[in-house]
């Protein structure tokens, strides 16, 4: 899949902002350097906030291999927005709430929280390597280096901080939350998916 940048500012015309910056998409296939075609569409029912949405496909002709254009406030294979998800993790990594009550406020099963902040951890890794090298290139003062990283909620945080400032230092005035930002910059960093997902087309 590829994420793509949303320029909305309120939930009512996102679907309709996805659609136009979806017609006026282009890219180049990594692989080939040729430009994508648009390749049809496919329904997606969830997050639910939004469904059905009719998500845009592309086709690279030489590799014969298809993505789908995907908006940055949807994590891939996720069922959920991302900001629901963000919340979850914020929640558990600063302790302002339990996961019981955490899956209270966002509507969601407690062991989905729980998968949702095992899955974080497990990416800590690559998520903290992906941003740091992100920041580097950017000419910040390389506090943000700093901080306790011993447990998983302060790693998180520092993630959580990271991501704040990638998203500030390279997309002011972006509209949507921290993980949104990350699905532009890489969205395979926020998710483990096991085998291909019917409603991906990927
Ligand atoms: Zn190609």
């Amino acid at each position: 899949m590829i994420s793509i940048n949303i320029k909305g500012k309120s939930v009512n015309t996102l679907k309709e902002s996805y659609y136009q910056a979806t017609a006026l998409w282009s890219g180049v296939c990594p692989i080939c350097q040729r430009h994508y075609q648009h390749y049809g569409t496919y329904s997606r029912i969830t997050p639910y906030l939004f469904g059905p949405i009719s998500i845009q496909r592309v086709y690279c002709n030489s590799c014969k291999k298809s993505h789908a254009l995907l908006p940055c406030f949807i994590i891939p294979y996720a069922r959920v927005l991302d900001v629901i998800r963000e919340a979850a993790i914020i929640g558990i990594s600063f302790n302002t709430q339990t996961i019981e009550e955490l899956a209270e406020l966002l509507d969601v099963d407690p062991t989905t929280v729980a998968r949702w902040w095992r899955i974080f951890r497990t990416k800590s890794g690559v998520l903290m390597e992906s941003l740091t090298k992100k920041l580097a290139q950017s000419p910040q003062l390389s506090d943000w280096a700093s901080g306790p990283l011993h447990t998983p909620h302060e790693r998180t945080k520092k993630i959580l901080e990271l991501i704040s400032r990638c998203k500030n230092f390279f997309s002011p005035g972006f509209a949507f939350c921290g993980l949104a930002w990350v699905n532009i910059h890489n969205p395979y960093l926020l998710f483990t998916h096991k085998g291909h997902d019917k409603n991906t087309g990927v």
